[in-house]
């Protein structure tokens, strides 16, 4: 046989091994493309909500913007609508550093130095009744994953700046840069971010000093990505932290299952008992509009539009991504029990 031929059999084994992989889980690559296509088509009218406007330059997204992607772990993409616009991946970059810190300190670093619980309120708590907005820390609220940042080893504030954004970008499998404006207007704006970092460090629950600390979480917010990119981040997850389009590994795979545990309970801020009881998939979200969902062990869905609702979830970005879990039927405790 010569080269050419062989490198067509190759191509041709792979190309069957990854649709054969697709159909082995029950989804063919048609099936993966039409429910994303139909996601798409079933919210693109859904205007409800409105962009974040805390960040002031977040209100100035086009708010119509849309679009919905699969990544699968072998590396397969469906996608619609706008998966290339970049936009700030603000909350959801937050698990990923928190996998950064695991990785260089254990998981247990993070159990025990900032914490798993989403309310960490006891079962009998007045408190909670009283102000519903108190919760302890867990890496994935600000004042947890301002914590984390401050937990990276670094030597200075730029290798903290470079571990973090060079982390990100390998789970995105491209290479990333900051949204300058977006971090302008943010940091601008830090008021309240500032005061947690203080006060965490007061309370010597920060690891670093606390305006690096902030600067470097405000940078980490600002780094733009699309749908797509997010996909990637997510597929990775699903590949037991091996990105599939690079073949880098990225974070031990004895990570992964601590940490989706970790955005099962807290991805979705106020709303992440509804998200799991309605889609039934660890997820996260960010107010820049970007949400990412893994299917562990398969696929990660990723969607992108900046209307939020009140608990600071897009709209269609979540509804898209439940349609696509209930249709697929792949919600970890069973179908969707509002269907
Ligand atoms: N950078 C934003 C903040 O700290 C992130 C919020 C979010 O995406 O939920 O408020």
């Amino acid at each position: 046989m010569n080269k050419l031929i062989q490198n067509a059999v190759a191509a041709v084994a792979v190309a069957l091994m990854l649709a054969s992989s697709a159909i082995a889980e029950g989804i063919t690559p048609a099936a993966f493309q039409s429910v994303v296509d139909e996601a798409y088509a079933k919210y693109k009218g859904l205007n409800e909500g409105s962009n974040a406007d805390y960040i002031p330059i977040l209100a100035e997204t086009p708010s119509d913007l849309f679009g919905v992607v699969i990544v699968t772990r072998e590396g397969a993409i469906y996608s619609a609508g706008d998966v290339d616009y970049k936009f700030a991946i603000e909350s959801v970059s937050k698990p990923f550093t928190a996998a950064l810190v695991m990785k260089q300190q254990g998981p247990n670093a993070i159990r025990e130095k900032i914490g798993l619980e989403s309310t960490g309120l006891p079962f009998n708590s007045k408190l909670s009744l009283e102000i519903h907005k108190a919760r302890s820390v867990n890496p994935l609220v600000n004042a947890g994953a301002i914590a984390t940042v401050s937990m990276v080893d670094a030597k200075s504030e730029k290798d903290r700046w470079n571990q973090v954004l060079a982390n990100i970008s390998d789970f995105a499998g491209t290479k990333l840069t900051v949204l300058e404006d977006v971090y302008d207007s943010e940091y601008e704006n830090v008021w309240g971010n500032r005061g947690i970092a203080n006060l965490l460090y007061d309370y010597k629950r920060l690891y670093s000093e606390p305006e690096e600390a902030l600067r470097v979480y405000t940078r980490q917010c600002s780094i733009g990505v699309n749908a797509l990119d997010l996909g990637v981040m997510g597929a990775t997850l699903a590949n037991q932290g091996v990105n599939p389009i690079t073949g880098k590994r990225v974070m031990p795979a004895k990570d992964v299952p601590g940490l989706l545990a970790i955005m099962a309970t807290a991805g979705f801020y106020d709303q992440s008992g509804e998200w799991l009881y309605s889609a039934g998939l660890p997820a996260k979200t960010g107010v820049g509009g970007g949400i990412v969902a893994v299917v562990p062990g398969r696929f990660a869905i990723a969607a992108f539009s900046p209307r939020l609702n009140a608990a600071g979830n897009s709209i269609r970005s979540l509804s898209a991504i439940r349609y696509i879990s209930g249709k697929l039927g792949v919600g970890l405790f069973g179908p969707n029990p509002d269907e």
